[in-house]
């Protein structure tokens, strides 16, 4: 199994972290609870809750803990494990963050916008790396692996999500794990707001991998939401007569042309795609994604299958 690459408590922290960046507080509940049967302590996963706040804002944390508590509530016998620890008060915290900083990342971090903003490089060492991680209970490598299912569930903010990849991997974590925390932080949104519908059982044959299909209008102009697995991804094909549009919805993915650069797809993209163009859309390796896929009517309109996108090919996209 490929989830194996991960052990089951990170696996329970990425899905916890992720819930709670995405504020889904239904599913948030159920990871909460699985976390639980599984093994994290319940003091564990106050710490995951508590150190959301510094990467998803207080919000996001304080409905994580609100959750939590009713979760913690309803069940009887969970272990509350080891407490975190604090600081004793004579401590120089701006010197002990920037040890923590420097056994996290390698190097003492300065300039830029910390000399920009003196106070921002103040609140992160003192803080985030003294008040926080001088709590223990988790691991330095496991408050990475929440810091990158945090960041890897908001949009927007990929310089931070690299630089906690390079963080993770400089504590002990392996490409294929990263890769693995970024496909099942990329699963808090599949379907999306469109739906994931059913098992793509029709066309499985000329999919690479589980794909899934949401039929969103069937007269007139017919639209489906299709959803890729992250690996997943359609035969080369021609859209005859009638061509195509598709609307990226969750994700990230690609489309590729016949003998053109494959492009890169995120939500809000379109995609355009003239009948008679050989082509193929689906998702990236790392992440689930969605687009929605409108048939251009035509009289006579089909669609013509073809090879597969091979593991070579394919290999060679980011
Ligand atoms: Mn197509």
């Amino acid at each position: 199994m490929a989830k194996d690459i991960l052990t089951k408590k990170q696996q329970n922290i990425v899905m916890i972290s992720s819930y709670t960046a995405k504020g889904d507080m239904e599913n948030l509940e159920k990871a909460l609870n699985k976390g639980l049967d599984e093994g994290l302590t319940v003091n564990e996963i106050k710490e995951i809750l508590v150190q959301a706040y510094a990467y998803c804002g207080f919000p996001r944390s304080l409905n994580g803990l609100n959750a939590f508590k009713r979760v913690v509530e309803s069940r009887d016998g969970d272990k509350l494990g080891e407490e975190g620890k604090v600081l004793p008060k004579d401590t120089d915290k701006f010197a002990y963050g920037d040890n923590v900083q420097f056994k996290l990342t390698g190097s003492h971090i300065k300039g830029g916008i910390y000399e920009f903003a003196p106070a921002i490089d103040q609140y992160l060492k003192e803080h985030l790396f003294a008040d926080i991680f001088a709590r223990g209970v988790l691991s330095y490598q496991e408050r990475e692996v929440a810091t990158i299912a945090f960041l890897s569930t908001i949009n927007g903010i990929e310089p931070q999500l690299n630089s906690h990849i390079n963080v993770g991997k400089h504590n002990g974590l392996t490409d294929e794990q990263v890769d693995e925390i970024l496909k099942l932080t990329s699963s808090v949104y599949k379907g999306g707001d469109f739906g994931l519908g059913g098992e793509n059982t029709a066309n499985a044959k000329y999919f690479i991998g589980e794909s899934y299909l949401n039929p969103l209008t069937k007269d007139g102009v017919a639209s489906v939401n299709v959803t890729f697995e992250p690996g997943c991804r359609n035969n080369w094909h021609i859209h005859h007569k009638g061509g195509q549009i598709l609307f990226v919805t969750e994700g990230r993915g690609y489309y590729q042309e016949w003998g053109k650069p494959a492009r890169e797809l995120k939500p809000g993209d379109v995609v355009n795609i003239p009948a008679e163009v050989k082509h193929w859309h689906g998702a990236a390796k790392d992440s689930w994604f969605s687009h929605i896929a409108i048939s251009v009517p035509a009289e006579g309109a089909s669609t013509e299958w073809l090879e597969e996108v091979s593991d070579i090919e394919y290999g060679k996209l980011k």
